[in-house]
């Protein structure tokens, strides 16, 4: 193998990178962990997380993400703030591109996680202006206003009724006529007085001169298109992988994600992948924390044998 800068690459610093970087350096591994932004991921913009072990009471989003990267850091975690552009891998040589540089490792894992996917209903016009995709992070700009929620899935939901604790009305816009998040979230949320569900419905467009003022729905069954007058307008309509970096490098499913064996191994040797970004039926901390000690297991026997 050709000369390298590091045993270990990971990309991506949210849960699965974190953890990936905390057995890494724990296993004394040349290991860096490159992330664009914030450590922290998702994480970041999660209000309250209730079901990751070890917090019976719950714990705020940015103090579970803070003690992970506290935790790989005082390990000994290099990170460091630099967005990864493309890659050039085979099985014999992994050269991640950078702004300014490149670098070359023998194994890499790859957890860049996945963003929100977007209505394509001109959204964009009203970002930060009424449109939002995080209700922890914007929600509290809706004191006493009308806002709209987008989606039927966990998320969605929780969001939701985290959104009750500042509008005054939430109508939740669905394009089924039931919800898919879990029973406990169905029924905080149709038992909340603030939650009106709008059924069979998707958005066709958005209103508003300076910020928003409306949003355009249209019931699927029944064809019938109206306007529902609101200050904002929350959408979780599901996730895409951030994968653009890739260049076709690792085989992916039919949405982006890419495809793993149980070890973790991507279509390439010594590629790996964790969390989110992988196919994968659940999308939460504990499965992106999992995946990655099983990755960088796998990613020390490769570099062990290479
Ligand atoms: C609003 C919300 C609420 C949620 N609530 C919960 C909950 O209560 N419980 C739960 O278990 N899960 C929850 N989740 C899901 C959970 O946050 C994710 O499953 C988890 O964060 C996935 O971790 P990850 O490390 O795979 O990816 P991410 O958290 O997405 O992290 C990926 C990281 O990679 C970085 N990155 C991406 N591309 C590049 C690049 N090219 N170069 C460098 N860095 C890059 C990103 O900046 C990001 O920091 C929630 C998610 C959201 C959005």
């Amino acid at each position: 193998m050709a000369a390298v800068d590091y045993d270990l690459v990971i990309i991506g610093a949210g849960p699965a990178g974190l953890t990936a970087g905390i057995y890494a350096a724990r296993a004394r591994m040349n290991v860096l962990l490159l992330e664009k932004a914030v450590p922290g991921g998702q994480v970041l913009v999660t209000d309250w997380v209730e079901n990751y072990p070890g917090f019976p009471e719950g714990i705020s989003g940015y103090d579970l993400a803070e003690k992970m990267r506290v935790q790989a850091v005082d390990l000994g975690l290099k990170i460091d703030t630099s967005e990864v552009h493309s890659l050039n891998i085979s099985k014999d040589s992994k050269e991640i591109v950078l702004k300014d540089k490149s670098i070359f490792t023998k194994a890499l894992i790859i957890t860049s996680g996945a963003s929100p996917n977007t209505l394509h209903v001109g959204e964009d016009k009203f970002v930060g202006k009424g449109v939002s995709y995080c209700g922890t992070c914007d929600g509290p700009f809706f004191k006493e206003k009308t806002v709209v929620a987008v989606g039927g899935g966990d998320t969605a939901v929780q969001e939701a009724l985290f959104l009750t604790k500042f509008a005054k009305k939430v109508y939740l816009v669905h394009r089924r006529d039931e919800l898919r998040a879990t029973k406990i979230l169905q029924e905080r949320a149709l038992g909340n007085d603030k939650i009106e569900p709008v059924w069979d419905s998707i958005v066709t467009g958005l209103d508003g001169f300076f910020g928003l003022e409306g949003v355009k729905v249209k019931n699927v069954k029944t064809n019938e298109e109206k306007t529902i007058k609101a200050d904002g307008c929350f959408i979780w309509i599901g996730i895409l992988p951030n994968t653009s970096f890739l260049n076709d490098s690792v085989k992916t499913d039919e949405y982006g994600f890419i495809c793993v064996d149980e070890t973790m191994q991507t279509s390439v040797s010594g590629v790996y992948a964790a969390g989110d970004v992988r196919d994968t039926p659940l999308r939460q901390i504990a499965t992106a924390v999992g995946d990655a000690a099983i990755a960088t297991l796998s990613a020390e026997h490769f570099i062990e044998n290479n």
